[in-house]
């Protein structure tokens, strides 16, 4: 593949990088779900650590056009848990940050829980609370505070899985509803699980996404619509955030010389 949005930038930039998170959640046991303070603390080690924060949508084409001048990182949060509004949201602006929101618009549109294998053995829960999704309300207003929505395509599938035809309407309608309801071009996605391969990339392409965030263990060299992510989970707290984040570990990472941090999750 020779198209700009599918090919490899040269040399990857340890300069840029892109934190996902999923819930935020001071009682969810879940390890997709990090504390407020938690959170509160790993932006402020970022700010202090001078990085500046944009969207991922602005993030990549910043690096892809020849690189940031100086540090930047993109905050992204997958899933669209209601607890991105009820409690990242207001962490992130008492910080001045924005962030990225990566929504499946089947449950945003239908209110219903957030429902797939990873997250669904806490259905029927007294924890059951914490899969409620954003209601199209709280994610216009946090479009309104400056915040990039992207898909998470409909119903989250694990892409490679599904048929041309299936996976072509999972990155094409869950586009057209964002920015239908949000009356703003949709140009972002990430991958459900984090699984994607090359077939997946054409069909993002097609369907029109400059950026697609990934989430693997080792971190593939940045390409537009396969970039890198560290995902930060419960287990992340203290110095094992700073080190993951660090940009040391991230270029090991990209070596594929750093396991002590694995195992990883996704959802
Ligand atoms: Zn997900």
């Amino acid at each position: 593949m020779s198209s700009s949005y599918a090919r490899r930038i040269p040399s990857p930039t340890h300069r840029a990088i892109v934190l996902c998170y999923h819930a935020v959640s001071d009682d969810w046991p879940s390890p997709l779900a990090v504390g407020v303070r938690q959170l509160e603390h790993q932006i402020q080690a970022l700010r202090r650590r001078r990085y500046r924060f944009l969207t991922f949508g602005e993030l990549v084409a910043q690096v892809s056009s020849g690189g940031p001048a100086r540090k930047i990182a993109a905050i992204t949060f997958d899933d669209g848990y209601e607890s991105t509004w009820t409690r990242a949201q207001r962490v992130l602006e008492r910080l001045g940050a924005r962030a990225t929101v990566f929504v499946p618009t089947h449950f945003i549109d239908s209110g219903k829980p957030l429902r797939w294998p990873g997250i669904e053995e806490w259905s029927g829960t007294p924890h059951e609370h914490e899969l409620r999704p954003l209601t199209l309300e709280q994610l216009r207003a946090l479009s309104t505070a400056g915040w990039e929505v992207g898909s998470h395509t409909v119903s989250h599938p694990r892409l490679p899985t599904l048929a041309d035809d299936r996976l072509a309407d999972e990155l094409a309608r869950s586009k057209a509803w964002i920015e239908e309801q949000l009356d703003r071009p949709c140009e972002t996605l990430a991958y459900p699980y984090g699984a994607y391969d090359e077939r997946v990339i054409a069909a993002a392409e097609a369907a029109g996404y400059r950026a697609a965030g990934v989430l693997t263990g080792r971190l593939p060299a940045p390409r537009p619509l396969a970039w890198p992510r560290i995902g930060v989970f419960r287990v992340d707290r203290g110095v094992r955030f700073l080190l993951k984040s660090h940009p040391w570990s991230v270029w090991a990472r990209s070596t594929g010389a750093w396991a002590l941090l694995r195992p990883e999750k996704s959802s």
